[in-house]
């Protein structure tokens, strides 16, 4: 299924040129015309799914197996130091494009280009437990 006015979809189709360094039957993986590092790599699947909560397991897992397969030759082939993995699930959490995707961000020691700084705050055993309560299954 493919949705009418997403870019991912239509990278899939061919309708926008892209470079795609992967495809096998349920997914695709193509250079970011917007990199963060050399080699940024988007992996998503052919069928359109707004988000991690929308993606077939079975589909979802297909696609993990390949973000790992691309890490790997990434890491290898461009001698990098190490990579991150990020997808992002809806706006607040700067998902731009509702196509789900995963983001393969090569990274050397002394990049520069983003540093993950999450600010950490203390919490009361409290606020842990009301949280845990909620949470667990
Ligand atoms: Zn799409």
């Amino acid at each position: 299924m493919k949705e009418k006015n997403c870019i991912f979809c239509k990278i899939t189709d061919r309708e926008i040129p892209s470079r795609i360094i992967f495809e096998n039957d349920l997914n695709i993986a193509f250079l970011d015309i917007s990199p963060i590092s050399k080699g940024h790599t988007i992996v998503i699947p052919k069928t359109h799914y707004s988000n991690l909560e929308d993606i077939p397991d079975y589909e979802l897992a297909e696609l993990h197996k390949v973000v790992k397969q691309l890490s790997i030759r990434i890491h290898q082939k461009l001698k990098i130091d190490g990579y991150n993995i990020l997808q992002n699930n809806f706006v607040a959490a700067g998902q731009v494009i509702k196509h789900f995707h995963v983001h393969i961000i090569p990274r050397t020691y002394d990049d520069e280009k983003f540093r993950i700084k999450i600010p950490r705050t203390q919490t009361s055993e409290e606020e842990l437990n009301n949280i845990f309560k909620v949470l667990k299954f």
